[in-house]
């Protein structure tokens, strides 16, 4: 039925790509939402063994997850309440972004109630306005951060932001969102913090602009290699293929209606192949009558509207039959639409795409590079490893 087949090799590949790209600079590699769809735990033992020595992820669960996964690296997460308890982090050493005196507050008891250091990444908001303390926040911030230094409470980490627009180099918001990193900077170097760290770059940042490389870069959707900047393409490897059989076909005559309401209507002999999946599965419910999977390697349009389970595909005139296999997105390598593809086509991005891929969907991660790292993830059935190997 449907699954999602994850190739690690590209995985490896993209982030040993992003490492030369970042020249020396550390890799971050963000795996949050489950690794974009991808699995955290898998992606995450990838990337560390292909050149990333960090993880960053949003939530303390999220981060957790990786710690029950046997994951040792150093790990950030960054997006919390600050009156969310975060022993759990401090104890499995998991640093924690922070933006407001009340999170380095809340921070602080914990560090007292657990005996642990809270390791702390001190984020700036540069323009992007979502977290982070602004220029105005930023004396309080540091203050409060020097004196919970000095108390043994926290360990200084880092001081970071996040880029709202890195596919342009010239756009003038990019340039005053770097301009507003140095000033954060320096008042951090005058308040006596000597952090170690510095990052600041997104995918986008990593491939064109070195001036945001910093110690560390934290790419996300380059790793699951989906080309990040619109008309350039850095030789990344998409890394899902998400695929289905066909389970029923039928032929039909003209004036024929296919799935629900009065969308669609046959204006010619065809055949219909039924694919179990549907919006729940993650296919896009706007993509009804515009987009298109591969079947033996043609494309055939979905017609109709998109089902929660299902969607019914025009074969026309090829010999589809129950069983075939059907490709929805893959690498593009044998025809197959990309995942950019479908993003055009539900008019968002590839992250949307593919952190949509439903829950019930089994992952089956495989490597030819490390055989051993092969494994399914599957909320329903088993998977027979023969069935694993894309053909
Ligand atoms: C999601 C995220 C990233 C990765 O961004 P991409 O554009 O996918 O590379 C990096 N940093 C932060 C803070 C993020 O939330």
């Amino acid at each position: 039925m449907t699954r999602a087949l994850i190739d690690l090799d590209a995985i490896a590949h993209n982030t040993r790509l992003l490492a030369r790209s970042a020249n020396g600079s550390g890799v971050m590699a963000v795996v949050k939402a489950d690794g974009f769809g991808h699995g955290a735990v898998e992606v995450s033992r990838t990337a560390l063994a292909h050149g990333a020595s960090w993880l960053g992820v949003t939530s303390l669960r999220e981060a957790l997850e990786l710690r029950s996964g046997g994951i040792t690296s150093p790990i950030l997460m960054w997006l919390y309440a600050p009156f969310e308890t975060l022993d759990e982090a401090l104890i499995n050493d998991i640093d924690v972004s922070v933006a407001s005196v009340t999170a380095l507050e809340t921070l602080a008891r914990a560090a007292e109630r657990t005996g642990r250091t809270a390791g702390v990444h001190l984020k700036a908001d540069t323009g992007l306005s979502r977290s982070g303390a602004v220029e105005a926040e930023w004396p309080d911030l540091l203050t409060t951060a020097v004196k919970l230094r000095d108390a043994g409470l926290i360990e200084i980490r880092a001081v970071w932001s996040h880029l709202a627009h890195a596919e342009d180099p010239a756009d003038p918001g990019l340039r005053r969102q770097l301009a507003a990193f140095d000033r954060v900077r320096a008042a951090a170097r005058t308040a006596g913090v000597e952090a170690p760290l510095t990052h600041l770059a997104n995918s986008a940042a990593v491939l064109q602009l070195p001036e945001t490389h910093f110690d560390l870069v934290r790419p996300g959707i380059a790793l699951y290699g989906a080309e990040p900047i619109p008309g350039r393409a850095f030789g990344l490897r998409p890394a899902m293929t998400l695929e289905s059989t066909v389970i029923l076909t039928k032929r039909v005559g003209p004036g024929t209606g296919v799935s629900y309401g009065p969308e669609f209507v046959t204006d010619r002999e065809t055949t219909l192949a039924l694919v179990p999946a549907g919006y729940a599965d993650g296919v896009p419910r706007i993509t009804g009558n515009r987009a298109s999977v591969a079947i033996g390697g043609v494309r055939c349009p979905i017609v109709g509207r998109v089902a929660m389970d299902q969607v019914v595909v025009d074969a026309g005139d090829s010999p589809v039959v129950a069983g075939d296999r059907v490709v929805i997105f893959g690498n593009g390598e044998n025809g197959e639409p990309t995942v950019s593809e479908w993003a055009a086509w539900a008019g968002t991005n590839a992250h949307e795409i593919l952190t949509g891929i439903g829950t019930r969907v089994p992952r089956v991660h495989y490597s030819v590079e490390s055989p051993n790292e092969t494994s399914t993830r599957s909320p329903s059935r088993p998977v027979e490893c023969a069935e694993m190997t894309p053909s």
